[in-house]
């Protein structure tokens, strides 16, 4: 059957590591949209420059612009055999969006995975990733201003999917492994 997946959780959770594994073991495409929108800053694009002032400031890109980049990929062939949301949706009203894509396309989720991670970790991890990538929006003020921004925006999100028996939450402490695990078995699948 095909898995059709919303990865949810703060930033640094893992959700990226897991969400690129569980893709490429279940052969379906990851559809990351901060990974999109990199890659159109990369290329110097008229969308990328747009996104980079927000993602700079670690404000979310105008729904928009996201809305119509997530519409377009759904719609490639590949997204036919599943797909893996990372970081989509983000507020309450993409969700919205989301679901109207879906019932264009005739297709229904099948779970929103939810990793949960104390915030001293999250900071943490950021803070590593930061040393080892030098991803621009991973300084300490922007950091600070992301995760704020993960609170007030996406976390009531989880509560959208719960209440229509959706949300899978899984715990993203310890290692790469260890979460994969819980993964699999909130899933049903294997890895
Ligand atoms: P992280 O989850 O680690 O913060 P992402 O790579 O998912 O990183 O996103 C990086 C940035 O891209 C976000 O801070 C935001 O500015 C922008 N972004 C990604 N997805 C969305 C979205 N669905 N809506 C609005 N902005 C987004």
């Amino acid at each position: 059957m095909s898995q059709r997946l919303v990865l949810l959780g703060p930033p640094g959770s893992g959700k990226g590591t897991q969400g690129t594994l569980l893709a490429a073991a279940l052969a379906i495409p990851e559809i990351s949209t901060g990974a999109l929108l990199r890659d159109q800053m990369a290329r110097g694009s008229a969308l990328g420059v747009e996104a980079r002032t927000y993602i700079a400031q670690g404000h979310l890109v105008p729904d928009a612009v996201v809305n119509a980049m997530v519409r377009d990929r759904l719609g490639a062939d590949d997204a036919v055999r599943g797909f893996i949301l990372d970081g989509y949706p983000r507020n309450v009203p993409q969700v919205g969006v989301l679901d109207q894509m879906l019932d264009e396309l005739g297709w229904r989720l099948s779970a929103a995975l939810e990793f949960s991670l104390a915030e001293n970790l999250v900071v943490e991890r950021l803070t590593r990733r930061a040393a080892l990538e030098g991803r621009a929006d991973d300084s300490e003020d922007v950091i600070r201003e992301r995760l704020a921004v993960y609170h007030a925006q996406t976390e009531p999100i989880a509560r959208v999917y719960r209440e229509r028996g959706l949300l899978k939450r899984v715990d993203a402490a310890g290692t790469v492994e260890d979460v994969t695990a819980r993964v699999c078995l909130a899933l049903g699948v294997a890895v």
